[in-house]
C-alpha cells in the first residue's frame, strides 16, 4: 500500500534489539529527541512511511525484508531499509557529510576535508534514497527529506515523483555563501533544494542564509519576505534576524522557505521533572552538594559544542575567585557519539586532559571540581540533574538549534528557577528569552556569565525563568507538528488542488 507522508530520514525508526526469539523492533526509549518526534507525523497521514538505511554486506542480497510493516504507539506504518555497505556509509555519511558538509555548515572552514570526498558514491546513495522514498510514495504524496546527508535527494525524486509535495528540512544551521560556496558541489546541492515545493530551517537566519546562497550560486530570486515575529527575536542575540524569507522564485517556479524551531516534549519533561522518582533524586543530588552550587552542561562530544571552551572558562573561574574553590562544581555531560572519528577523538582527548588538570590543580579528596561523564545519561536521569543544578551553560560555537537548553528549563520549578548561559550561537537563543546570553568565543564573555549566573538573586532569576519557560512552551513539540501539517497541507492544495488533504490536517468536526 502506498503512503501520502513519507519521511526519509537517515535513522531507523525504532531500536532493533536482537533476542533468542528473533529481532525485536522496539520503541525508542526515550519520547524526546528528533526520531520520536518525526514519528508522530505518521499517524497523521491516511498510510505514513519511513525510510532509512540499513546495513547489509550485499546490497542485491541483504539478507533481510527491504520493507516491513510496523505498529506501535504512533500507529501502523511502513518502514523502507535501504540496504547499504559498511563502506558505502562511511563514504556518504562519515566521509562526505561529516568531515566535508558538517565543518562548513557550522562555519568551521579550517577543518574541512575535502580530500577523501567520494562524491558518486554520495549521488548513488542519494539516488537509491530517491528510490525507495518514490516507491512509498502515492504520486501526490508529501515526502518530508531531512538533513544535508540527503542533499540530493529532492531533484532525484523531483524526476521520479513530479507531482509529489517535496520538503526538505535542516536540523543544522545553514551559513552564508561565503561559507558555504566553500562546497565545490554547491550548484548541485542547491538545484536540488531548489526542486523541493520547502526548504525548511530552525530560525530566521539559517532561512535568510539559504535565500544569499541560492542567488549566489543559481540567481533565484527572493520574491517574499516579512518582519520576524517578536517570538523568533529574543533580546539582543547575535543570530536574530528582523526579517525572514518567505518565497524564492527560480526557472519560474516558487520555492517556499519555511522557519520552524523544533521543540521538545515540554509536558513529558514537566511531568518527569514532577514525578516521585526524579524527585527524590533531584533531594539526593542536593544534599550531596551541601552549600556547593552545580554548573551543568549537557551536550555531545564535538568541537562545534564548544567544551573547551567551557572547561577553559571554568578552571579561569577558580583561578579568578579562590573563594570558590570548595564551593562550585561543573559536570559536563559530553557524549562521544562518534568516537572513532579522529575530528572527534582528538576533542574528547582535550576535554579528559583539561579535565584532569583542572581536578589535579584545584581538587582534593573532598572536593572534585569537574565531573566528566562521557556515557548517555537516560532522560529521566538526566531530568534530575537539570532539576538540581543551580544553573546551566550550554556554550557551542555553533549549533542548529539545542534542546538541552528548553529541556533544563522545562524541568524547573518556581521554587528552584536556576538560571542559563546560553550561547548566542545556539539557534534556541533567538527564541528562549530570559537566558543570559554568552559569546563562546570571548573570555570576558564567558567569565563574566558565569558571576552573573553564581550571583544572580533568586527574584531575578524567577522571572528570567517564567519567561524562559514561557518561550520553551510556545515553540514546544505540539507547536512544531502543528506549523509542520498545516505547512504540508498549503503546499500539497496548491500543488494538487483536488487531493484530499492528510487527515492530521483537517478541521475538526
Ligand atoms: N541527551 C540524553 N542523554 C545525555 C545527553 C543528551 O538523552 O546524556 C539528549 C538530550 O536530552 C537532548 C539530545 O540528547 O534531547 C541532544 O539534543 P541537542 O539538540 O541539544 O543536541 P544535538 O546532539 O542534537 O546536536
Amino acid at each position: 500500500m502506498k503512503s501520502d507522508l513519507v519521511i526519509v530520514y537517515h535513522r531507523q525508526p525504532y531500536e532493533e534489539v536482537e533476542t533468542p526469539e528473533g529481532t525485536v523492533y522496539r520503541e525508542n526509549a526515550s519520547p524526546n529527541g528528533i526520531v520520536p518526534t518525526l514519528k508522530g507525523f505518521l499517524g497523521k497521514a491516511n498510510r505514513g512511511a519511513w525510510v532509512a538505511w540499513k546495513e547489509a554486506e550485499d546490497t542485491s542480497n541483504p539478507g533481510f525484508e527491504p520493507v516491513i510493516e510496523i505498529s506501535d504507539s504512533f500507529g501502523t506504518y511502513d518502514v523502507s531499509r535501504l540496504p547499504l555497505t559498511k563502506e558505502h556509509v562511511k563514504s556518504f555519511y562519515h566521509v562526505t557529510s561529516k568531515e566535508a558538509f558538517w565543518p562548513i555548515l557550522h562555519g568551521f572552514k579550517e577543518r574541512y576535508n575535502y580530500d577523501p570526498v567520494d562524491w558518486p558514491t554520495f549521488r548513488h546513495v542519494n539516488w537509491a534514497f530517491a528510490e525507495a522514498a518514490a516507491e512509498q510514495a502515492t504520486d501526490d504524496a508529501v515526502i518530508w527529506v531531512h538533513d544535508y546527508n540527503l542533499w540530493l535527494v529532492p531533484a532525484y525524486l523531483r524526476q521520479l515523483k513530479p507531482n509529489a509535495t517535496i520538503c526538505f528540512f535542516h536540523h543544522t544551521p545553514f551559513p552564508g555563501p561565503d561559507m558555504f560556496n566553500v562546497l565545490p558541489w554547491r550548484n548541485e546541492i542547491v538545484e536540488s533544494l531548489l526542486a523541493c515545493d520547502s526548504v525548511g530551517f530552525h530560525i530566521p537566519r539559517y532561512a535568510q542564509n539559504f535565500a544569499a546562497v541560492a542567488r549566489s550560486v543559481t540567481g533565484a530570486r527572493l520574491i517574499e519576505e516579512e518582519d520576524t515575529p517578536p517570538a523568533l527575536s529574543a533580546t539582543g542575540v547575535a543570530l536574530n534576524d528582523r526579517r525572514v524569507p518567505l518565497t524564492l522564485e527560480y526557472k519560474g517556479q516558487a520555492v517556499a522557505i519555511h522557519t520552524s524551531p523544533v521543540g521538545v516534549n515540554y509536558e513529558h519533561i514537566e511531568s518527569l521533572a514532577h514525578s516521585e522518582d526524579v524527585r527524590a533524586r533531584v533531594a539526593e543530588i542536593r544534599s550531596d552538594l551541601g552549600d556547593c552550587k552545580l554548573c551543568l552542561s549537557v551536550s555531545r562530544t564535538d568541537y562545534t559544542k564548544g567544551n573547551i571552551e567551557q572547561l577553559e572558562a571554568f578552571e579561569r573561574l577558580l583561578q579568578r575567585r579562590p573563594e570558590l574553590h570548595g564551593k562550585v562544581r561543573l559536570m559536563l555531560v559530553s557524549v562521544g557519539a562518534n568516537r572513532n572519528m579522529t575530528a572527534y577523538a582528538e576533542v574528547q582527548e582535550r576535554i579528559e586532559s583539561l579535565v584532569g588538570r583542572i581536578n589535579g590543580s584545584y581538587g582534593s579528596l573532598e572536593w572534585q571540581p569537574v565531573a566528566l561523564i562521557s556515557q548517555a545519561i537516560p532522560l529521566a536521569q538526566l531530568v534530575a540533574y537539570y532539576a538540581a543544578a543551580d544553573f546551566a551553560s550550554i556554550t557551542p560555537l555553533a549549533d542548529g538549534l539545542n534542546l538541552v537548553a528548553s529541556e533544563f528549563c522545562a524541568a524547573r520549578d518556581a521554587e528552584h528557577p536556576g538560571a542559563l548561559i546560553l550561547s548566542e550561537f545556539a539557534g534556541c537563543a533567538v527564541l528562549l528569552e530570559g537566558a543570559i546570553p554568552v559569546n563562546p568565543f570571548s573570555h570576558a564573555s564567558m567569565d563574566a556569565a558565569l558571576d552573573q549566573a553564581l550571583a544572580m538573586e533568586p527574584e531575578e532569576a524567577a522571572s528570567r525563568m517564567q519567561a524562559l519557560q514561557r518561550s520553551a512552551r510556545t515553540w514546544d513539540i505540539g507547536a512544531w507538528t502543528e506549523a509542520e501539517m498545516a505547512h504540508f497541507q498549503k503546499l500539497r492544495a496548491a500543488r494538487c488542488p483536488s487531493v484530499t488533504p492528510l487527515p492530521g490536517t483537517r478541521p475538526a468536526a
